[in-house]
């Protein structure tokens, strides 16, 4: 891709609207832009961070063995009046009536759909456990929008559902999603702790917000240092198999949410100098909710011994869009973001120091043609100064910059910079390549 044809209209100035660090560098990179409160459009370099993201996060459900389809963004309300939410959702839920007169809303969630879709078509407990998950848009109308894509109304969301038997395969199910969470998380650069979270009226145990610390996070948190040194990835996740050890493990310190949290036994069980308190970003919850939505809209099975039995259900959310700011806020300098190879919009940013310059040209097309088998690249070939150019990739934060300019070329050298690192290096154009290529 070259700069000069490329839509990313990026800001000099900081925008006044913008309070937290990642919004900011998302108006400023031309990454997305405000709609109304809390919608955004999405522009193409955001866009194609957004998917990527997506992308990690469909990889990771679908070898969990959790199986997508799509459901529509408006649903009709009737099916709320059986679970009893339409009037509980309050004023968060936008209302909509059609041509006849027919209540429908835009959904904040899925539950009601989903077990609508379930129980058409389910009938026997044989045909249990059943993962669904769709990736698509919500609307919640949020009494205080902010913080850009953070806190938004319009947002997208991957949300996840459970169909089980009993409690014990409720629970693995359960344990599934926890995995591939703490893998989903960990591939998108991020250390995401999971938290004991609140249950309402359920009660019991089983729920935890994926929670990333920063300052400007929504959440009060309170957890263990040695949360900050997990190494999430280490082992291969066999979905098969008991993954009650690997949960166990993974939640046997001390981590919770505020509506969760209890001093007396944080300060048992965390030594003082081991006592975080912070703020922290949701980007994922998951939840056990029993029978909660089956028996209160007839989703049952025939069991084993031919009585009919309501089905046991969870529900596991990631804020997909959320995600993009997350990322921001855990991974930028004063010059911009920093982005993960994993979801950058480009893998490498050619900067073409004198555009128009005949060897500077050929090298850079010649750079671009050769990478573009396996690498993405963007091209700035505009003709900025050299430090707006600079500033402009630091800016939007692709892993690699190699900077191409006349002086280098003529003793037959091209620099690289790592983004991140900021380390940078003479090499020859041939092992710049290779650097860059596997
Ligand atoms: P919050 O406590 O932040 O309002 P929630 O608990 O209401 O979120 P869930 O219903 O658990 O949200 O939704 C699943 C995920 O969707 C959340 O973990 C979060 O990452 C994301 N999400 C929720 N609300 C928003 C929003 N207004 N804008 C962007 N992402 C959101
Ligand atoms: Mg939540």
């Amino acid at each position: 891709m070259r700069l000069s044809q490329y839509f990313m209209p990026t800001l000099k100035e900081n925008p006044s609207e913008a309070q937290i660090v990642s919004h900011r560098l998302m108006l400023r990179a031309g990454m997305v832009r405000q709609s109304s409160a809390g919608i955004y459009s999405w522009l193409p370099l955001g866009f194609r961070v957004l998917k990527k993201i997506e992308a990690i996060v469909r990889q990771e459900q679908n070898m969990a063995g959790c199986q997508e389809l799509l459901m529509p963004t408006i649903q009709p309300a009737d099916l709320w009046r059986e679970s009893g939410r339409y009037e509980d959702y309050g004023r968060e839920m936008l209302r909509i009536t059609d041509r006849h007169e027919r209540d429908m809303l835009y959904g904040p969630t899925n539950e009601e759909q989903i077990t609508d879709i379930f129980r058409q078509s389910v009938r026997s407990y044989r045909d249990l456990p059943r993962l669904l998950y769709h990736i698509q848009w919500k609307f919640r109308d949020e009494v205080r929008p902010r913080f850009g894509v953070m806190r938004g109304r319009e947002f997208l969301m991957k949300d996840a559902y459970s169909f089980d038997l009993d409690y014990a395969g409720a629970k693995h199910s359960y344990n599934k999603f926890f995995a591939a969470y703490l893998r989903t998380f960990a591939r998108l650069g991020l250390t995401a702790i999971p938290m004991a979270a609140d249950t309402g009226p359920i009660g019991g145990d089983l729920s935890h917000e994926f929670i990333i610390l920063a300052d400007t996070g929504e959440s009060e948190v309170h957890c263990h240092a040695d949360y900050l040194d997990f190494e999430p990835l280490a082992t291969e996740v066999d979905y098969d198999s008991d993954l009650e050890p690997f949960v166990t493990e993974r939640t046997r310190l001390y981590a919770a949410t505020d509506e969760k949290h209890d001093q007396a036994t944080f300060e048992a069980e965390v030594p003082e100098a081991k006592r975080v308190n912070t703020r922290g970003i949701e980007v994922g919850h998951i939840f056990y909710f029993g029978s909660k939505y089956s028996e209160a809209m007839g989703a049952t099975v025939q069991g084993p011994d031919g009585e009919a039995v309501a089905v046991e259900m969870g529900s596991y959310g990631v804020g997909v869009s959320r995600l993009v700011g997350a990322i921001i806020e855990a991974s930028h300098d004063e010059a911009g973001i920093i982005w993960p190879e994993s979801v950058a919009p480009f893998d490498v940013g050619i900067v073409n120091l004198k555009a128009g310059d005949e060897a500077c040209d050929a090298a850079c097309e010649d750079f671009q043609y050769k990478l573009g088998a396996e690498r993405q690249v963007l091209l700035d070939d505009t003709s900025e100064r050299a430090g707006a150019k600079f500033a402009t990739m630091d800016l939007i934060g692709l892993p690699w910059q190699l900077v191409v300019g006349p002086r280098g070329l003529k003793s037959g050298t091209v620099e690289l910079k790592s983004r991140a690192s900021g380390e940078r290096e003479e090499l020859s154009p041939e092992s710049a390549l290779a650097r860059l290529t596997s």
